[in-house]
């Protein structure tokens, strides 16, 4: 019999994975062109072509028993120090190869970091909507989560005032994901500082610290120039987590870092210790060619404008129609309010015109309902017809 724990994750399953297998049903019946899965976070813009061409590259230019063999656990030292001057090149940091762990992406790193930071008990804060993957991982290691909502009134932004009163002496870590999934909102420097201000305060007043994790899955894919503060200049106890997966269009490949700078508490017994979670996680190491490729790739981007593009059409479309979208600032995803008093019932209804997106509820954050245009523009366009139905039936 397998564990209790898993069986109730079992029976949960994924709603946005749910989501996906839908499409592909509906695919088999109606032809894939005829359905408009908007599910999944899957970017449809291919890898940059320096990638393709820097893994011909390694395989063929390095030594097989290099190219293939167990590293340190944290990481190649040359890769981690090329992540590194990348960073302060860019942020004014100054990391190096000693701050930095190479990760098996965005879920890995945060894996690592939780087991690192939490004892069962512990408390981690998060802002909903979010990613609700978060639950599961602090789950993994007895940590208990803690929610504070954001609102429409505050355009998602989370409350400085709301965080404050959510932390305890049991506070362990305040987890934000900056542009946001599901929202696609972006945490300005100011509501920064304000976070920054609040946590600093609690660790005077219960004499603990309290680590800000940055999970960055989506810092490259900002709009309109739009600047996405860099956590670790604002506030001491900052561990980054960042993935190739978005920015790179590399999610299968699963590789990405953690920053541990040196003005953290503990910096180097927790870099010691998240080097050990890494290992005994089961990741042991990132894997070895990912590793090289980002290192060649560090100044590659993805094409950010077919995402703008995409965000504007399908902005105008769904607005047109009716419904009440948040005009995403980064990201890939279209936060829309559901005129159905039940998100669930309007994912439902959604899917009598083929159109699949996945309700609020799976972001902790019921009413609304998250549309990724990670999609073909063509996709967009052909759903927007399907749209002014379903917005029909609402009688937007
Ligand atoms: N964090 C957020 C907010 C995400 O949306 C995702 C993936 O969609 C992840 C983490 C996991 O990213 P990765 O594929 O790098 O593990």
């Amino acid at each position: 019999m397998i564990s209790a724990r898993m069986m109730k994750m079992s029976e949960g399953g994924s709603a946005i994975r749910a989501m996906f297998e839908e499409g592909n049903r509906l695919a088999s019946l109606y032809g894939r062109e005829n359905v408009y899965d908007f599910s999944l976070g899957n970017p449809n813009i291919p890898a940059p072509e320096k990638v393709r061409s820097e893994i011909i590259r390694i395989a063929e230019d390095t030594d097989p028993m290099e190219l293939h063999g167990y590293m340190s656990n944290s990481g190649y030292p040359f890769v981690r120090k090329a992540v590194a001057d990348n960073l302060n090149t860019r942020f004014g940091t100054s990391f190096d190869e000693n701050n930095i762990i190479m990760t098996v992406g965005a879920a890995g790193g945060l894996n690592v970091i939780l087991q690192t930071l939490l004892n069962p008990g512990d408390e981690v804060i998060v802002f909903a909507p979010y990613f609700l993957e978060y639950g599961n991982y602090v789950a993994n290691f007895g940590g208990v989560l803690k929610v504070v909502p954001t609102t429409e009134e505050d355009m998602f932004q989370p409350s400085a005032k709301a965080l404050g009163d959510a932390i305890s002496e049991k506070t362990k870590a305040v987890i934000i994901n900056n542009p946001n999934n599901p929202t696609g909102v972006i945490y300005s420097e100011s509501k920064i500082k304000e976070l920054s201000a609040v946590m600093q305060e609690k660790e005077r007043l219960y004499g603990i610290s309290i680590y800000l994790i940055s999970d960055e899955p989506y810092r490259e894919l900002a709009y309109d120039g739009a600047d996405v503060p860099y956590l670790t200049k604002y506030y001491h106890n900052t561990i980054v987590g960042y993935s190739w997966s978005k920015s790179l269009s590399l999610p299968g490949e699963r590789i990405g870092y953690l920053v541990i700078p040196k003005e953290a508490d503990d910096a180097q017994l927790i870099y010691s210790a998240a080097v050990i979670s890494n290992r005994i996680l089961g990741f042991v190491n990132a894997p070895a060619l990912q590793q090289r490729l980002v290192a060649a790739c560090l100044n590659e981007k993805t094409d950010v404008e077919a995402y703008d593009r995409n965000r504007k059409t399908l902005y105008k479309g769904l607005t047109d129609c009716g419904f009440d979208c948040t005009y995403p600032s980064g990201a890939f995803y279209m936060w829309v309010k559901s005129p159905d008093a039940d998100d669930n019932t309007f994912a439902e209804k959604a899917k009598k015109y083929n159109i699949l997106f996945v309700p609020g509820s799976s972001f902790a954050c019921p009413g609304y309902v998250r549309i990724a245009y990670c999609v073909s523009h063509d996709m967009i366009l052909r759903s927007l017809p399907a749209f002014k139905k379903l917005a029909g039936e609402y009688k937007l």
